[in-house]
């Protein structure tokens, strides 16, 4: 008889993008798609994944390092997605909004406005239409600068050279509405769901994004859990990190780093707010103080490039984990990278 195995890859963590595959039986999960759709496949792939065997896409919140690659590979692999109605919302605004005038269509716009205008009413209406004009333009403005600073999804263009998937190529057209996805499932946080041979649990986790979940995956009698992207670590996220075989902890920033680093105040605040991210400090001493230290895997994710240091991280949560002696010399404790895949955890 086949032993029944569950896998857990993750193909990138940190700010520049993050993903990962869950699968158990003949099911296949991916967490995130915050790479492009082509470097996604091309991760999968070296690991020795097909694209096209994945089944769905769960989305944790809706900032690009989480969903640069959503729509062009859902719409390529024809998959469904999974995340919570604020999420989809959200996301959804900013891969596309309102389409922006230049100031000679506007200029135009009101011309003919004008014209109409005089046509019949008073002047007093042209007048409020202009302002209304002015409105729109400045508020369309507003949302193009927003999703230039680190909105958007990949451009359509990366679609036609998903080859790693499939030879048919009807994807690379202009007309290709960013938004669209296949099939969408609304999470409610709190209400776990099945999924093929997976019973996955979203639970809502503080942090800036409308409304963001992170996933505890059960299959085969293991729990998985996978948390990065928040700010502090409440009761509920800290009930639902106990009782794991594996468990992946955001380990953002060093506070010295952080503090020193060449980040601008204002985002320094952000990262360091109740809604940010989780300091070393903050999920070593989760893990020293508040966590059971059950699973044999514990994963490093979510490490800033600026303002962390793997080593730092590391000996950060060694030394909590040694407080937990039960399995200690059987447990690993790993890093997951931005530029590479970590190697695969099989259970
Ligand atoms: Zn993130
Ligand atoms: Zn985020």
């Amino acid at each position: 008889m086949l032993e029944s195995m569950v896998q857990f890859t993750v193909l990138a963590s940190g700010s520049k993008g993050n993903s990962a595959v869950l699968a158990a039986g003949s099911t296949r999960l991916l967490l995130d798609a915050g790479l492009s759709a082509r470097e996604l496949c091309r991760r999968m792939l070296t690991e020795g994944i097909d694209p096209a065997t994945l089944d769905a896409i769960l989305v944790t919140h809706e900032h690009s390092d989480h969903v640069r690659g959503l729509g062009a590979l859902a719409r390529r692999l024809g998959i469904p997605v999974y995340l919570t109605e604020g999420t989809h919302r959200e996301w959804q605004r900013i891969v596309n909004p309102p389409p922006r005038q230049t100031y000679s269509q506007w200029i135009e716009a009101m011309r003919a406005r004008r014209a109409a205008a005089s046509t019949e009413e008073s002047t007093h209406e042209a007048g409020c239409a202009e302002a209304n004009s002015v409105a729109t333009l400045a508020a369309s403005e507003a949302i193009a600068e927003a999703n230039a600073d680190g909105g958007a999804e990949e451009a359509e263009s990366n679609e036609s050279e998903l080859g790693c998937i499939t030879s048919d190529s009807d994807a690379a057209s202009a007309t290709v509405d960013p938004a669209r996805l296949p099939e969408v499932h609304y999470l409610r946080p709190g209400e776990p769901i099945t999924l093929g041979d997976f019973e996955v649990h979203p639970f809502t986790i503080p942090h800036d994004a409308v409304d963001p979940v992170a996933y505890v995956f059960r299959a085969e009698g293991l729990r998985i859990a996978v948390a990065t992207d928040l700010g502090y670590i409440p009761p509920n996220v800290a009930a639902q990190l106990q009782n794991c075989d594996a468990l992946m902890l955001e380990s953002n920033h060093d506070l010295d780093m952080l503090r020193d680093g060449p980040y601008p105040w204002s985002v320094k605040q952000r990262v360091l707010s109740r809604v940010g991210h989780l300091s070393n400090d903050t999920a070593s001493e989760f893990l020293e103080q508040s966590w059971d230290g059950r699973a044999a895997c514990v994963v490093l994710a979510h490490l800033s490039e600026s303002n962390n240091l793997p080593e730092l991280a590391r000996v950060a949560a060694e030394r909590a984990l040694a407080s937990h002696t039960a399995n200690l010399f059987a447990r690993k404790l790993l890093l997951a990278s931005q530029h590479e895949p970590l190697e695969t955890l099989r259970f």
